[in-house]
């Protein structure tokens, strides 16, 4: 018998941590008959196997079809050994030792058989918000430390009672070492406390907080990865409450739903978004609103589109199953802070917004906002990555010393690389507010940290005066690290190339609000040539002034009176028609010609060529946004507009060629020039639609001109514009159909929270080849 026996050691790499992997693998081995243990170490699970060859074998066979819904095996290798004579399977306790390259997985939305246990009276778990199992719950949110088990989370204070602690040792429940496991009896607990904070009696908080939210009130609760803002969607006066506490006049709030056929009532759902909408991650969806909407139409804004997301957390479940079936959940913050992730803070903080706080003692590890997607072109499109998604990382095409990438500042994020795996981080908002800044230094520090990283390199954008610059110089001198500072839409393209495993050669149109150029000019309407750490400007937009610098960006009628001036090609006197459009009062007439005049003078004003800052004048122009209450918010209502017209025409624009060596120039005038025509005869949808059909031309007319020059055939699409439907659809389907290879951003944002992605990979690809002469030296010598 000993004599056929054989022993192997499988070791599993991928998202195989807290996932219900080893209870699965200890039922499958004794499925087979075999004997041994397994283990969750920093390298990934350890699996020893003792048996005959034919039950190994089927074992492996099965290792993988049969995994764990959440599981995702990256990498199997296997070690023959001589045998032991072994008897039993064994779950052995974690090891800590070595390096932590296994996997941290995200956040998961309740599960089916957790549903029912909330839903059945006779259940220990009837109505608990917080019950989970090896399938489901908080994962990210509460880690703290690598390999993942309770002590290393911030369950470690919530001692199990014997109910859970049976449940979580035996290998054949639903619970074993599942390590958010709770109960009522020993589990974290909700409360509720009143506007002032004072505690507010009740049998059931759920119950309470879905009461008040009934009859009008805003409340806040903490849910898995920060706080929300909710009201009742139907109910006017709150929803106008909520928008006028919180600051925020125009932006649409997103919504959460009871359930599918909720969803399904409020917009036009084609099958893929359901199964986006009721997946694991449970994102924000952007989808078509069914009209009219049973809600205050103040919950969509300015929006012609409706963002919905699904319960997710048993504490949300409850609520949405009180007497309103649609909430307004938005993020739990004021104005441009960052999202509120502690009692303290959030009763500090949304004082003065919410009328109630729905609070609970499961401290949160790490802020986590709603993930925001949408398809396009059948492809989920991710617009914000947080919760669901977040630290999922993104495989690139080389290994290499890990290095940190601390982002831009708009919309702020930093990256990880780590054993040939990238982790960009969750998006924390505008480092404009201190305690956001304060934020992406803590989310830096804990990638790090967890990933037990120690980074050989920072990168930063090129803009001197950034928070982010400045926090990776700092980091840089703690640490004694070099930094290596990357141009801006260089970062776009490479962080594109980056998801889709290339380096370059590639061309990358990169449309945006601003970033700097290498010219000290204000760059994001750009055609580059990228290879690597190669960067060349080949072609972009014209450039606009931009009078009164960062006002110009926040009030689109300074951008339109720049643009008027452009087209009217330096003429004293602007064209008598065109002094009644929009723009011209948009503002009293004194600040009007101030403007002008600043647009006039060349040195008094930054020049720009970002695409973003033309959506703003046309927008103006059209009469749609003459101040915005949120960043895009001109080029999000210039594309609802479009979207109302079949126009299929363009603008006329006008290429300009360098005398010398320099990028070609679209030249955005006579654009200009026929959108106010079109301004003056109101003809607003045509126009809107028009002026997109121009970007579209001009990004395509660029790429065939560069390909003639230069002979490549993929184009990267990258930078904030890139959110516009019309705009990504138009251009993905103008560079197809003229035989490009179109690369877009699927698992990061285009907008820019995905630079940093760019600037890892940038960094990797600075050290890699050091790194790999020292690594040839290093087998030579052996
Ligand atoms: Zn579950
Ligand atoms: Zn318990």
């Amino acid at each position: 018998m000993a004599a056929t026996q054989q022993r192997r050691r499988l070791t599993v790499g991928g998202l195989v941590q807290g996932v219900g992997f080893r209870p699965f693998v200890s039922r499958l081995a004794a499925r087979h008959g075999l004997a041994g243990s397994v283990s969750n170490g920093p390298e990934g699970v350890v699996i020893e196997l003792e048996g005959s060859a034919s039950a190994l074998a089927a074992f492996e066979d099965e290792l993988r079809p049969l995994a764990p819904p959440l599981a995702a095996l990256a990498t199997v290798t296997a070690v023959d050994e001589p045998p032991q004579g072994l008897e039993g399977f064994r779950i052995l306790p974690s090891r800590t030792a070595g390096p932590a390259a296994a996997r941290v997985p995200p956040d998961v939305a309740t599960c089916e058989a957790c549903l029912r246990e909330l839903h059945d009276p006779g259940d220990r778990r009837h109505r608990y918000p917080f019950l989970n199992c090896t399938d489901c719950g908080p994962r990210w949110t509460i880690i703290e430390a690598l390999p993942y088990d309770r002590p290393a989370t911030v369950m470690r204070d919530f001692a199990l009672c014997p109910a859970c602690r049976a449940e979580y040792d035996n290998s054949a429940d639903r619970r074993y070492h599942a390590q958010p496991v709770a109960c009522p009896a020993c589990g974290p607990r909700a409360w509720l406390l009143d506007a002032e904070g004072r505690p507010q009696c009740s049998d059931d908080p759920l119950a309470a907080a879905a009461e008040l939210l009934a009859q009008g009130a805003i409340v806040a609760l903490k849910g898995i990865g920060g706080f929300h803002l909710a009201c009742d969607a139907a109910d006017g006066a709150a929803v106008a409450r909520l928008r006028q506490r919180k600051r925020r006049p125009d932006k649409p709030f997103a919504l959460m739903v009871r359930d599918l056929e909720w969803a399904a009532a409020l917009a036009e759902l084609t099958d893929r978004e359901r199964g986006l909408l009721a997946g694991w991650r449970r994102p924000i969806l952007l989808c078509q609103p069914r009209l009219p909407l049973p809600l205050a139409p103040a919950v969509l804004g300015s929006s012609a589109s409706i963002g919905i997301m699904l319960c997710y957390s048993p504490l949300h479940q409850l609520l949405l199953e009180g007497p309103r079936p649609v909430l307004v959940m938005t993020s739990g913050n004021r104005a441009d802070e960052p999202l509120a992730t502690d009692n303290h803070e959030a009763l500090a903080r949304l004082g003065g917004i919410a009328d109630a706080f729905l609070l609970h003692d499961r401290p949160i590890a790490h802020a986590a906002d709603d993930s925001v997607t949408r398809l396009s072109r059948g492809r989920p499109v991710l617009l914000r990555r947080g919760r669901g998604y977040v630290p999922q990382p993104v495989p690139l095409a080389a290994e290499g010393p890990a290095v940190l990438a601390l982002g831009a500042d708009l919309k702020s994020a930093c990256c990880l690389t780590r054993a040939g795996l990238a982790f960009p981080g969750p998006c924390l908002g505008d480092l404009g507010n201190p305690d956001a800044a304060a934020q992406l230094e803590r989310s830096a520090r804990h990638l790090v940290r967890l990933l037990g990283a120690a980074p050989a390199l920072l990168i930063h954008d090129l803009h001197p005066d950034f928070v982010s610059t400045r926090l990776a110089e700092r980091l840089a001198a703690e640490w004694g690290l070099p930094l290596l500072a990357l141009q801006h839409h260089h970062a776009h393209a490479l962080s594109v190339l980056a998801e889709h495993g290339l380096r370059g050669p590639a061309l990358a149109i990169c449309l945006d609000g601003t970033g700097l150029g290498t010219d000290g000019h204000i760059w994001g309407g750009e055609l580059l040539l990228v290879d690597g750490l190669h960067c060349r400007r080949l072609a972009h937009l014209s450039e606009l002034p931009l009078p009164g610098g960062d006002r110009a960006a926040a009030e689109p009628w300074r951008m339109a009176l720049a643009a008027l001036l452009a087209a009217g090609e330096g003429a004293e006197v602007l064209p008598p028609a065109w002094q009644e459009l929009p723009p011209f009062h948009a503002a009293p007439p004194q600040r009007v010609e101030a403007v002008l005049r600043l647009a006039r003078q060349p040195e008094a004003c930054p020049p720009c060529s970002s695409a973003g800052r033309h959506f703003d004048a046309a927008a103006s122009m059209l009469g749609l946004r003459q101040t915005l209450s949120y960043e895009g918010q001109a080029a999000a209502e210039l594309e609802d507009a479009a979207a109302t017209s079949t126009a299929t025409e363009c603008y006329p624009f006008v290429w300009k060629l360098p005398a010398a060596e320099g990028p070609e120039v679209a030249d955005t005038a006579p654009l200009f020039a026929a959108l106010a025509e079109d301004a003056r005869r109101g003809a607003r949808g045509d126009a809107a639609r028009r002026f997109h059909n121009t970007l579209v031309e001009i990004v395509c007319q660029a790429a065939q001109r560069a390909r003639r020059a230069h002979g490549l055939g993929t184009v990267a699409l990258s930078g904030g514009c890139f959110q516009n439907r019309l705009l990504i659809e138009g251009c993905t389907t103008a560079l197809e159909a003229v035989g490009f290879q179109v690369l877009s951003p699927e698992q990061v944002s285009p907008n820019d929270e995905g630079i940093s992605l760019g600037q890892a990979w940038a960094g990797l690809l600075s050290l890699k080849a050091t790194w790999d002469h020292a690594s040839a030296g290093e087998k030579s010598r052996r």
